[in-house]
């Protein structure tokens, strides 16, 4: 465990993820020391400036513009530098454009550190893990991606709605691609220890067969709702990338959501996808990966070859 590094946290991208993602760390204390960077100086300086004037009201921390030589005493270097997803516009779409800005990105970093923990934001963030991952030279574990954090914390919320009971008491896990194929696990769905359907036979609302059926479909719009409504997403982003964040400064070994780059799990290799990761100081370490049931195995798998497809057109260069 790398207990000595400073617990300082760079965000490549002072775009609306960065800045928002540095005022949750902010508000949070999360981090000693929040450092950004981003081609557009002039806007960097202001973002710092800004959120440098709060910190008499946050919990100790430092927070300023800066550049590249800020990773070498880094713990976590967060990517969201980019561009950003138009309305109407798949996250595949966005392949090209953002893997090129990703490799000379991860070639600064790893010229500096090799010791940080690199948490790819930018979309497609699988496929731009696997990019990632393989530019940085680092072991799988080290470079990871926000994967379907967001997604899960959304599936958890829209159960939370339905079923009207805390967030928090509702374990669900949105697994593959964070995208359009992205798959809801309901065998792993539990509240307070029941079983998703054995929670439905006993909650006493009556809900009609199939009343939980719409809420992956609410989970898959969320982002094309949200760039419709307002252009960007930034919030619940920002609060799911405090989660990894937190997990690897103080070493919680949580179980997340990352996207890592698959190695055997479920017959799948050779692709960057979420399922539920232990997280902790050196990153993602083991997979939990329970038996699914055929459905969900056949949606994974098919999550993975669109994933795949991506990653042979980003690869053929
Ligand atoms: P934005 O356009 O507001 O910010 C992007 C920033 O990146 C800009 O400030 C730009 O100057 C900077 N930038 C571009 N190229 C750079 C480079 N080479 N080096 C340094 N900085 C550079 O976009 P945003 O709304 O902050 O979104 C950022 C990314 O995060 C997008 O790809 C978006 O799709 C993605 N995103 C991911 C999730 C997720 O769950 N994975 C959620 C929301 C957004």
């Amino acid at each position: 465990m790398k207990q000595d590094r400073k617990q300082r946290v760079v965000i490549i991208g002072a775009g609306a993820v960065g800045v928002t993602s540095a005022y949750t760390l902010l508000v949070r204390g999360t981090a000693r020391e929040i450092v950004l960077v981003d081609l557009d100086r002039e806007r960097l300086e202001g973002e710092a400036a800004d959120l440098s004037h709060g910190v008499a009201f946050a919990p100790r921390t430092e927070v300023r513009a800066g550049d590249y030589d800020d990773c070498t005493d880094a713990a976590v270097v967060i990517v969201t530098a980019g561009a950003k997803q138009k309305p109407g516009e798949s996250r595949l779409d966005l392949l090209s454009r953002n893997a090129t800005i990703c490799r000379s990105i991860i070639g600064e970093v790893v010229s500096r550190t090799s010791d940080a923990v690199i948490v790819v934001v930018t979309n497609p963030v699988d496929v731009l893990t696997y990019v990632a991952q393989k530019a940085s030279g680092l072991p799988p574990s080290q470079v990871i991606g926000s994967g379907t954090v967001l997604d899960s914390a959304r599936f958890r919320y829209f159960i939370s709605r339905h079923c009207n009971v805390n967030p928090h008491n509702v374990h669900a896990y949105v697994i593959g691609e964070h995208g359009d194929s992205e798959v809801g696990a309901w065998s792993m769905t539990h509240i307070g220890g029941a079983a998703i359907r054995e929670y439905c036979g006993t909650c006493g609302r009556g809900c009609p067969d199939g009343a939980l059926d719409g809420l992956m479909d609410e989970v898959r719009q969320s982002a094309y709702h949200i760039i419709e409504h307002k252009g960007a997403t930034y919030y619940a982003v920002s609060l799911a990338l405090d989660r990894i964040v937190t997990s690897i400064l103080r070493d919680e070994n949580s179980v997340l959501t990352v996207s890592t780059l698959i190695d055997g799990a479920y017959g799948l290799s050779d692709v960057c996808l979420s399922l539920p990761a232990v997280v902790g100081a050196n990153g993602a370490g083991r997979l939990v990966a329970p038996a699914l049931p055929e459905d969900e195995l056949a949606a994974l798998h098919a999550s993975a070859d669109v994933l795949k497809e991506a990653i042979a057109h980003v690869e053929a260069g």
